[in-house]
This record gives C-alpha cells, structure tokens and sequence, in this order.
C-alpha cells in the first residue's frame, strides 16, 4: 500500500490539450486511458446506464500522486474533473462528459489493524473490499446496504447502512483521512489535524477534495441475528413495521424493501409480482433478545419467506445482489420521524401498479447511535429523524421511457412525503432534484461555504452535490 506524501506537481500548461494528456501520462503511476485505447468504452462505463458520458481521459489511479496530477491537469487546463469510487453516484456524478476521471477503482487497498480495530481504506475501495478482510478477524465496518458501493462516495455524503443505529454513519466511524486539495497537495484531516477539513469531509459529499485514504474504526461484529424476512406488503403490514422498527432498540436496523415479489428461489409463484415487504433484518445484540424482537415482526403476518437466523455479518449483502446489476433509476427520499396511514397506503397501490418491476420503496429505521451525535459536530446535520424513506423507481432498459418512471416516483413521494420532513441526504439526491438547503440546513450550509472558499476556491470540485465558493 502506497502510503501519502505531499507532492508538488511539474505541470505547466500549453495551448495543446493532447499534448497535455501525453505530459500527464508520463507522470503518472497508473496509466492514462483516452479514446484512442480499446478499453476506453469499458471504462468510461458506469453502473447507472442513466449516464453514457465521454471523458476526455481516464487516470487510473496507482498512487495518492496520480490523484493530484489529475488534479493539477484539471485545474490547469481548466477542464471538469470527475471523482469514480465504486460509480454507483446515483445522480452520475462519476462520469463527466469531456472532463477527466479520477478513476479509483485501481487504488482500494485495505489495511486492517485487529488489535486497534482499524482499518485503513484507499478512496478507491468498495463496501466488499473492506467487509471482507475484517470480517476474517471478526470487524465489520458501519457502512452501506450494497457491497459494490464505494467507500469513497458513501463515506464523503455519510454512508448509511446495516449497523446504522447501533454504530452510526461511516463518518461517525471515521478517525482520519488523507485528502487531496483542489491545489494539488495532499494533507491530513484529523480531529487534532486540519480539523476544520475533518468537519467538512464528513457530510461534505467531495466539495473539499479527493479522499486518497480512510481510517476507520471498527466494530466489534462477527456474526449478526437476522437476514430477509419477507412479509405480504398490506397498508396494515406495513404499520405495523413502521412502528415497531421506529422505536426499537438501537441493535435493530431494517430496510424494508416494498416492491413486487421477485423471481427469488424464496418467492413462492403464488407472490411473484403481488406487493411484498422484504426485511433485510441487522440485530447485533445478544441472541435470545433478537430473536424475540424478530419474533414480533414475524407475527405481523404469515412471512411468505423466512430467511432469518443466526448468520455472518456479510451474508445480509446477498439481500441487495440484485442491485448490483446495472441499472437506471429515478430517486426521491426524505427523513421523517413518521410515516401516516395515508402514505402506506398509497405505498400499496404504487408498487402493485409501479412502471417496473424492480421498483421499490425502502423504509430504513434511523437514528440511534447516529442521533447522539451533535448535528454540529460534522457536516451531516440530518441525524434525529426515526426513518429514511425512499421511492427508487430502477429499471434496465436504457431505451425505456425516463418520463414514466420519473412520474411514478415523483407521484409515490408527494403522497408520502408528510408536510414537515427532517431534511434530505445527498447520496440519494437524483440529478433532477435541487434539495441543498435540506441536505445542509443553515449553519451546516454556511460553514461548507466558508470551507469551499477556504480550501476549493475556483469550484474544481462541483460534480457533486455542489456547494458553490
Ligand atoms: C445500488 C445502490 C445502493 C446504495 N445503498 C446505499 C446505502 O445503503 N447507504 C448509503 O448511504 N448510500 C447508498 N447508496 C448511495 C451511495 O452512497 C452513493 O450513490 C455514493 O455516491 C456512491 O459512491 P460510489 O463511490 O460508488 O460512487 P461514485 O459514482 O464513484 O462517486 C460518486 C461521487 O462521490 C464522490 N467521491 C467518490 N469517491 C470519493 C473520494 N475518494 N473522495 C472524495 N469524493 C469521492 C465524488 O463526488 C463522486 O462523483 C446506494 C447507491 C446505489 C446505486
């Protein structure tokens, strides 16, 4: 693993941007990709098919100093700079048409510390590559639903996932970071060192710079009590998951994925496509008491499919495999600390009548371990709402008709959304949606700007959710 080192940049600019690329690629580590290369389709691909942008060139990323040679390139040449962790940006913010790719897929050691519980992550590596080796020695880190996402975009918008409630969001598990300026170098963020940054990197969504490398701390978790359980999806059904899961103990984190029953070996044919609840179920605590508080959601319902027991921590992921898959999506979310009769309902008849069959709503129990933490004391301020809702409409064919889906997504969250929300998260803000102002509510809003002006002047770093200098 390459460990950071300031690094000054040689560039100098000319008039000739080919003749720019060629003086890039013979300072890089990694190799510069452009159009010429018959892999350049491949890897200008992302997984959202929403998004079919031509960079001008591809750096892949071997080293921290590739990361600020790209960065010097960009800026000098005064072209967009696009950031890929795991390319799952749900806005397509990982392919930026004309621009040049940080493309970090090549830059995901992991270094796992089992004594300190740390683990230290270059910005390239995904959920997998991370879960993976600390689960051999019996960690786990807090981070996302789904193992292709990259560390690097979830961590920088916060990163919600399976342990939410228990150990909190990525960024509440983050110790430090070693991040790549807009000018080229590369310093610490830390509580003790550039603390202002540290505050910014957590919730920022990348306006500050590139994370090269993540240390995280660890939790303690081997095996959990859950898995899927999947019960009918009835306006009843549902009140009763919304209640139980928004006051239970702070082991329990569950998605409940609403859609339509799946071709899966567990749906019986009597469920295909008839409105299903599935519960992807995380309890940390103790056995016995699991299994009790399971119990209570099993009794909601006779469950179609019971897939709940004692199981490894990465085994829940296979629950989300098919969103690996590429795809497209429309997406609309809020927090809330309630979700009405009216809303359920309406939730009922959208997914028996959605635009396609992988379409879902997801209800998430939130708070816990994430509302101790002061909504000031990083740059996620959205931290006490007992649930985050989402309407994901996801289909695969890229000739699809966008309005349709748009429509039933945008539908599904009006008739959800309650009047008074607790804000919006970035990383599930579509690229037709402007909701700054609900990501970063008034202080939190005011003290990003304050750090872009500081640290991102010039706006190098805008294929984000963009705070402006
Ligand atoms: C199938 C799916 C499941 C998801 N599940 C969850 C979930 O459970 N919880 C959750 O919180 N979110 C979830 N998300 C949202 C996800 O967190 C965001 O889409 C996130 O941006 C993806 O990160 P990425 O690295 O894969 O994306 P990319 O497209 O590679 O990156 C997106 C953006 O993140 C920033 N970025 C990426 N890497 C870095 C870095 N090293 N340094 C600085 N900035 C960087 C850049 O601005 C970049 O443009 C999910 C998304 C999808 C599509």
């Amino acid at each position: 693993m390459t460990f950071a080192k300031p690094f000054a940049s040689t560039l100098t600019a000319t008039s000739n941007l080919e003749a720019g690329l060629t003086d890039l690629a013979a300072n890089l580590v990694g190799r510069l990709v452009t159009p010429a290369d018959t892999d350049y389709d491949e890897l200008r691909a992302i997984p959202n098919l929403g998004y079919d942008r031509r960079p001008a060139a591809i750096v892949r990323v071997e080293a921290t100093r590739d990361i600020s040679e790209a960065v010097n390139f960009a800026r000098t040449y005064g072209i967009g700079l696009g950031v890929r962790g795991g390319g799952h940006s749900i806005a397509g913010f990982s392919a930026v048409e004309g621009g040049i790719i940080v493309d970090m897929r090549t830059f995901k050691g992991v270094i796992i510390d089992p004594i300190a519980r740390v683990g230290r992550v270059q910005g390239g590596a995904t959920t997998a590559d991370i879960m993976i080796p600390a689960h051999e020695v019996g960690l786990a880190l807090s981070t996302g639903d789904t193992k292709t996402v990259g560390v690097g975009g979830l961590t920088n918008g916060g990163g919600i996932g399976w342990m939410v409630r228990k150990h909190g969001l990525a960024i509440d598990n983050l110790l430090k970071a070693t991040v790549v300026l807009a000018d080229g170098s590369v310093v610490t963020a830390s509580p003790t060192e550039n603390s202002d940054l540290f505050w910014g990197i957590r919730g920022g969504s990348g306006n500050l710079g590139i994370v090269a490398e993540f240390e995280f701390q660890l939790a303690a978790v081997r095996e959990i009590y859950g898995g899927g359980l999947v019960l009918p999806a009835t306006a009843e059904v549902l009140r009763g998951i919304v209640d139980q899961i928004s006051d239970a103990p702070e082991d329990l984190t569950v998605i409940a994925f609403v859609m339509q029953g799946p071709p899966a070996p567990f749906i019986p044919e009597s469920w295909l496509g008839r409105p299903v609840a599935m519960l992807g179920i995380c309890w940390t605590g103790e056995q016995a008491e699991g299994e009790r508080i399971v119990g209570q959601l099993r009794d909601l319902a006779e469950p179609i499919a019971d897939l709940t027991g004692v199981m490894p921590y990465p085994a829940l992921y296979q629950l989300t495999e098919p969103a690996e898959v590429p795809h497209l999506n429309v997406v609309r979310q809020f927090f809330s600390d309630e979700l009405s009769d009216e809303a359920l309902e309406a939730v009922v008849e959208a997914i028996a009548n959605a635009t396609g069959p992988m379409s879902m709503v997801q209800i998430r129990n939130y708070g816990g371990a994430v509302a101790r933490v002061p909504g000031d004391e990083t740059a996620f301020a959205n931290r006490d709402a007992k649930l985050f809702v989402s309407q994901l409409a996801l289909w695969l064919d890229p000739t699809d008709d966008v309005e349709k889906h748009r429509d039933w997504a945008t539908r599904l969250y009006n008739a959800m959304r309650p009047a008074e929300t607790k804000g919006a998260y970035s990383n599930f803000v579509a690229a037709d949606e402007q909701r700054i102002s609900e990501i970063w509510p008034g202080e939190t809003y005011d003290r990003l700007v304050a750090l872009k002006r500081r640290y991102d002047p010039t706006n190098l770093f805008r294929f984000n959710q963009n705070i402006k200098p």
